[in-house]
């Protein structure tokens, strides 16, 4: 079994899924006491949330590339960023490693390409819903029609992940809203959406809606465990 680095903490919430989730899929493999080999560097994330949204992006890479090179140092065998959003310097990233890395995109891309998902609705910060290294590569690499909110939907959406999910809180009236949004997009088209932020599946779940929901958490964790055993 191969040994997985996680750079988590973007944040802890759904870290805490990612850590679940790889040790259930190891389980269900391999059965008995098996777990994960994990080697995982947790940031703080407040410092970079705040360069997030002051745009200092190659700040942002600096910190993760220091992280991953420690997972590197620390046994992992291969790397996973646990959020959407950092995917936005996944190439600096990567250069900073040999390992190589599991990109959160592509993974979600190869399930929609199995299940003959042609258009797509896309939910996640406003950085993955309006820019090309989310949008765009889903779109360009593997020829996805991609639906995003409106201007205020993406807002709401964005406000909710920050200043709600990332810090635990789980509130009904924005379920409410996101089902409200998921069902949008639906009637335009989209024959599923895709929950591209690794908090969106504390709030909204399958049950909850009759749209195909695509949870890229537990994508992402699912594809770990394949590359792992
Ligand atoms: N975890 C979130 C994501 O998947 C948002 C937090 C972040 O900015 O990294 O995009």
């Amino acid at each position: 079994m191969k040994t997985i680095g996680l750079l988590g903490g973007m944040s802890w919430e759904s870290t805490v899924g990612y850590y679940r989730g790889i040790n259930e899929g190891v389980k269900n493999r391999l059965g008995g006491l098996h777990s994960a080999k994990i080697a995982m560097y947790s940031v703080d994330f407040e410092p970079i949330e705040k360069l997030q949204h002051a745009g200092d992006w190659k700040a942002t890479a600096r910190i993760l590339s220091g992280a991953a090179r420690s997972v590197e140092a620390a046994g992992a065998d291969f790397l996973l960023i646990c959020t959407n959003t950092m995917h936005k310097v996944a190439p600096e990233i990567e250069k900073s490693v040999k390992i190589p890395l599991l990109h959160i995109a592509d993974a979600t891309a190869e399930v929609l390409i199995h299940e003959g998902i042609k258009t797509v609705g896309l939910l996640g910060t406003a950085f993955t819903m309006e820019q090309d290294f989310y949008k765009g590569r889903l779109s360009k690499n593997y020829g996805l029609d991609v639906l995003v909110p409106s201007v205020e939907d993406r807002q709401i959406i964005h406000k909710i992940i920050y200043q709600e999910l990332c810090l635990g809180k789980i509130q009904a009236d924005s379920k409410t809203e996101y089902l409200r949004i998921i069902d949008m997009l639906a009637n335009q088209g989209a024959e599923a959406v895709i929950l591209a932020c690794t908090e969106i599946g504390m709030l909204v779940s399958q049950g909850d809606t009759k749209v195909k929901l695509l949870d890229t958490t537990a994508i992402h964790t699912e594809k770990a465990v394949e590359y792992a055993i």
